[in-house]
């Protein structure tokens, strides 16, 4: 069992650790940047770490630095949280050499599953179905032409490393695919530091479902999948659990590839999933991993009653799965918003600032995963996350209900965020109905442009 737990992240999700860790006894110690000083996360935790400038490349991607503090404070374990460097290899590797703990999978799961090619051919190897496409890396533009002609257009051009929404373009024509390419190519080499691309076939009207595991290694269990597919720019905002478009017998099976794909990587920790599912042909197509906890863990908590970042922080510390699978049952339904300072009426335009009133909602299944307080300042450094407001009730139209009633209570006083656009969101006639893809958001936006901005 782990003492110390070292965690190299912040905001909401640094929160998130300090608090299970806080349940297991285990000591938390907080890094943070120079504009971090004052964070939650930060007066939470036993003890906090600088671990230097506010630029992230200087600080939380800073690997030798996050080492060296992680060492000086005897930390047992690093917590890598999201983003950052939570799906950086060479970072796993180098926590176990400085001999201290990876709360995560290893380096080596993370080469191939964090690569999204090669997690392609693993999917493919344990019999998951994937979205048609190149069956590796693209090696020259008129192979990889020719590969796109045969699938057929439109094409999606993605960048192996990409994450985040990112590293990813649209080709509609042979002409335009011609074009894309190259800048594709600078554009990943710039952002992930891996120029290699791969192409797919675009699914049309897709929705997004994911399923959470959790492996110790040996056994995988699934907890259930949720449902993603209200995006803007490939980034969700709004997602839930059990997913209102799956019928059973294709959760039974959808869930039952994802252990099998985790068995068969030999997974060990808590993982996700990602799979584009059509819900008329009712065919599923893996797209790729997450190797870390997501930021929308909490509604799975909430419909099994798992605190997965616990699971996580227990395998890491050595233990085998706690769980068979016939433990996990799911209760109810589950929505997450992701509310972000960023103005939805000015095109989502970032808004960082000082937080003066705030009111944060509460009442039977509500839960508000935050790193705000009252006159915290938001530094304009990092992602616009300001928390995740989490409901449960035992209906899908019931969570609507008390999504509505908790949104209504929610007050961030000082800073424009996306508060009403999920209240628009919750109104909605097909929302309602659960009758949404992953390209119905950004339509609505501009068609509800007026609204958003009143
Ligand atoms: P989730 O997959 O948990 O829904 P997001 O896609 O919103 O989460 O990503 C969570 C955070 O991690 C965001 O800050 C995002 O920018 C970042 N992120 C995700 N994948 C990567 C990656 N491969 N490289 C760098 N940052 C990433
Ligand atoms: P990231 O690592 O950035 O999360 P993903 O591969 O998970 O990248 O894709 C992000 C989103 O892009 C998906 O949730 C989905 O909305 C869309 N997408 C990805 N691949 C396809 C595809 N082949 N066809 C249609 N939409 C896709
Ligand atoms: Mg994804």
């Amino acid at each position: 069992m782990l003492k110390s737990l070292f965690i190299a992240n912040r905001g909401e999700i640094a929160v998130r650790i300090i608090r299970a860790a806080r349940e297991l006894g285990i000591r938390a110690i907080q890094a943070h940047s120079a504009a971090d000083a004052t964070s939650l996360a930060v007066r939470m935790a036993d003890e906090a770490v600088d671990i230097g400038p506010p630029h992230a490349a200087k600080s939380y991607l800073n690997i030798q630095a996050i080492i060296d503090a992680a060492r000086a404070a005897k930390a047992d374990a690093i917590h890598p949280g999201y983003g950052f460097l939570a799906e950086n290899a060479a970072f796993a590797d180098a926590v176990v050499a400085a001999g201290m703990i990876f709360v995560g999978p290893s380096g080596d799961a993370i080469r191939t599953m964090g690569d999204k090619v090669s997690a392609r051919s693993a999917a493919e190897k344990a019999g998951v179905p994937v979205v048609p496409g190149s069956g590796g890396r693209i090696a020259d533009l008129s192979e990889a032409a020719q590969i796109a002609e045969r699938i057929g257009f439109p094409i999606m051009i993605k960048a192996a490393a990409g994450g985040g929404g990112r590293g990813i373009r649209i080709a509609n024509t042979r002409e335009e695919f011609e074009q894309f390419l190259p800048q594709a190519q600078a554009e990943a080499q710039a952002a992930f530091g891996d120029g290699g691309l791969y192409i797919e076939k675009v699914i049309a009207r897709a929705r997004h479902i994911e399923v959470q595991v959790l492996g110790d290694g040996e056994r995988a269990i699934h907890c259930f999948e949720r449902e993603c597919s209200l995006q803007r720019r490939r980034q969700k905002l709004w997602e839930e659990a059990p997913s209102p478009a799956l019928p059973e017998e294709v959760r039974r099976k959808l869930c039952a590839s994802a252990v099998a794909l985790a068995e068969a990587v030999h997974y060990k920790g808590a993982g996700t999933i990602e799979y584009l599912y059509d819900d008329e042909s009712h065919d599923f197509y893996f797209i790729e991993m997450n190797t870390r906890i997501q930021v929308e863990h909490p509604v799975t908590e909430f419909i099994t009653g798992l605190d997965l970042v616990r699971e996580m922080i227990l395998i890491a510390g050595g233990a085998r799965l706690r769980h068979q699978q016939k433990d996990i049952r799911r209760q109810g339904h589950a929505i997450e918003v992701r509310i972000n300072a960023e103005d939805p009426a000015k095109n989502f335009m970032p808004f960082p600032g000082s937080v003066s009133g705030l009111r944060v909602p509460g009442g039977p299944g509500t839960r508000f995963d935050t790193m705000l307080y009252d006159g915290y300042q938001v530094p304009p450094f990092y992602d616009s996350l300001l928390g995740k407001l989490i409901v449960w009730d035992e209906t899908r139209e019931q969570a609507i209900a008390r999504m509505k009633r908790a949104l209504h209570e929610l007050d961030i006083g000082g800073l424009k965020t996306t508060k009403p656009l999920h209240l628009l969101l919750a109104e909605d006639g097909e929302v309602r109905k659960g009758q949404f893809h992953t390209r119905w958001l950004e339509p609505w936006l501009e068609a509800n442009a007026t609204r958003l901005s009143q």
